[in-house]
């Protein structure tokens, strides 16, 4: 299982935002800003680039999954980012797709 797989499967902790049947949210454990929130699919894809056509359904729920995270930490309005890492050079670290939700304060473009 991954990491992320035993979060959903509740066997480690996570500080929870919202659920629905295709997606769990919880808090970053190192937060890169006042909100830092993971949108997880349940269904196990390992990475962007690995996403197939039967996917869209699943990536079209993240992205909404992002919007509804935003509203429910009061981000919506004041703006946000959504960040999905794919391999070495973007940093990814955990083989589950999830999307960073990250706002709460002024955030930097082009990120470093
Ligand atoms: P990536 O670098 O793969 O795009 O993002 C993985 C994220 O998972 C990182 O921001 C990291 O802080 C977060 N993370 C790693 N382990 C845990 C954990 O056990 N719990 C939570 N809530 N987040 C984690």
């Amino acid at each position: 299982m991954t990491l992320f797989e035993k979060i959903i499967a509740r066997q480690i902790p996570a500080n929870i935002v919202a659920e629905t049947s295709e997606w769990l949210a919880f808090h970053d454990i190192q937060p890169q800003a006042p909100v830092h929130v993971l949108v997880v699919p349940k269904k196990l894809i390992p990475r962007v680039g690995e996403a197939g056509l039967d996917d869209a359904a699943v990536l079209g729920a993240l992205l909404l999954g992002a919007k509804e995270v935003a509203r429910l930490t009061g981000i919506l309005e004041t703006g946000f980012r959504v960040v999905i890492n794919h391999g070495a050079d973007a940093g990814e670290t955990v083989p589950h797709l999830h999307v960073h939700v990250l706002g709460g304060r002024p955030l930097g473009w082009p990120p470093g």
